[in-house]
């Protein structure tokens, strides 16, 4: 089976459907897709990204910006320019689609022999940046592949007898595949599609080849101008547009 990994969309409509054309380019047969939260908040068009996830996923968990916005959690954590744009995304979105962000499942979620979650398995706000946050979760795994995101980081961790970075990519490139060892356990990223954070502002997502063990990250470069110039229409804090050029 082959899936679409898709995580931290926040409200980034031109991001999207730029990873949605590129994916649809390149897998004309994907089977399904999945996403690991965070439909909503920063961006500008969180109704309209909400309808085109409606459309196109059918696997969805919760990330913490969706359960910010429908079910008001979590807002003293925020940084002020975060609060912002859950209020704001609030106000923009009808009824039906805060009733959509809050009845998301939370994660961990099991599919095909893998399991999603936003931030780790165990809890679903929680980061995973570094290789000792992954060997906290040693012996503490239900699947030997995990998909993650939360930190807009594409890339992840292998571990085998202890824990080592995956470095998604060396250079430029749009795609860089990773083939996963039997023996190991994988804690793996798509990265963001609408906000990443990584050095690179390129939209991320990923692919997974469950039969054949392969794990494909992409990159796709869209018009984050647009986007830009909609955040700052919107009067959502000025940040939330700029960071889009340098990808962090
Ligand atoms: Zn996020």
């Amino acid at each position: 089976m082959l899936y679409l990994l898709l995580s931290d969309l926040h409200a980034n409509l031109e991001a999207f459907d730029a990873v949605l054309h590129d994916a649809e380019a390149r897998y004309p047969q994907l089977d399904a897709a999945a996403c690991l939260g965070d439909v909503v908040g920063y961006g500008a068009d969180p109704e309209a990204v909400v309808r085109r996830l409606q459309e196109t996923t059918k696997t969805v968990i919760r990330g913490n910006h969706d359960k910010a916005v429908a079910l008001g959690e979590n807002l003293e954590w925020f940084n002020p320019a975060a609060r912002d744009a859950t209020y704001w995304t609030l106000n923009q979105l009808c009824t039906e689609s805060v009733d959509y962000l809050r009845e998301l499942p939370r994660g961990p979620r099991m599919l095909n022999g893998f399991q999603i979650c936003h931030g780790s398995p165990l809890d679903e706000d929680e980061y995973l940046i570094l290789p000792s946050d992954v060997e906290m979760l040693a012996g503490r795994l239900d699947a030997g592949v995990v998909f993650f995101g939360h930190t807009h980081v594409q890339g992840g961790f292998r571990m085998l007898r202890g824990v080592v970075t995956v470095v998604p990519r060396p250079d430029a490139s749009e795609l860089e595949t990773i083939e996963l060892e039997e023996q190991a356990y994988y804690i793996l990223n798509p990265g963001s599609v609408g906000q990443p954070r990584d050095q690179d502002p390129r939209a991320a997502y990923a692919v997974y080849d469950s039969r054949n063990r392969l794990f494909h990250m992409h990159r796709v470069a869209y018009e984050f101008e647009t986007t830009q110039r909609k955040i700052l229409e919107a009067g959502l804090p000025e940040r939330l547009a700029f960071r889009l050029a340098h990808g962090r």
